[in-house]
């Protein structure tokens, strides 16, 4: 059994709870602070660091160089509005049969990978509050 750590539990609840797809360390701090839970930057790192490990949390590369994490759940993508930072889920994978194209043109198999689409989103273009939408293969940057 691993040591208890308030500030391990803590953050895994909050990436739980947490609807955003991809939390950055700051956000996490505040929110793990919210939570009532005393912890500096370090700490919270390290907690996240080791829930990664451990599989409960997953991190998000957006392609921006910036650490996201989010609880470990469904595989899916995100896409990325270029203008605010909103980030949106694509439920389920795109890759399909991308992946045997990969194996049959370089004989890797993928074990996993990490997909960006970027665009607006319907904030940014002055649309309502309807779904952000991605035109299949637009503004696709993949980093397999
Ligand atoms: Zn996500
Ligand atoms: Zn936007
Ligand atoms: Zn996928």
């Amino acid at each position: 059994m691993p040591r208890p750590s308030p500030v391990r539990d803590a953050v895994h609840r909050v990436l739980r709870q947490e609807g955003a797809h991809g939390t950055t360390l700051d956000r996490l701090r505040e929110l793990v602070a919210a939570a009532g839970v005393r912890a500096d930057f370090s700490s919270v790192y390290r907690a996240v660091l080791r829930l990664e490990q451990e599989g409960d949390v997953v991190r998000v590369d957006l392609g921006d160089g910036v650490s996201r994490f989010e609880g470990a759940g469904s595989h899916h993508e995100h896409v990325k509005c270029d203008r605010c930072g909103a980030v949106a889920a694509v439920p389920g994978c795109l890759l399909g049969s991308v992946a045997d194209l990969v194996m049959a043109s370089t004989g890797f198999e993928l074990s996993q990978h990490s997909l960006v689409l970027s665009g607006t989103c319907s904030g940014c273009r002055g649309g309502g509050g309807s779904p952000v939408r991605v035109a299949p293969g637009a503004g696709r940057r993949a980093a397999l």
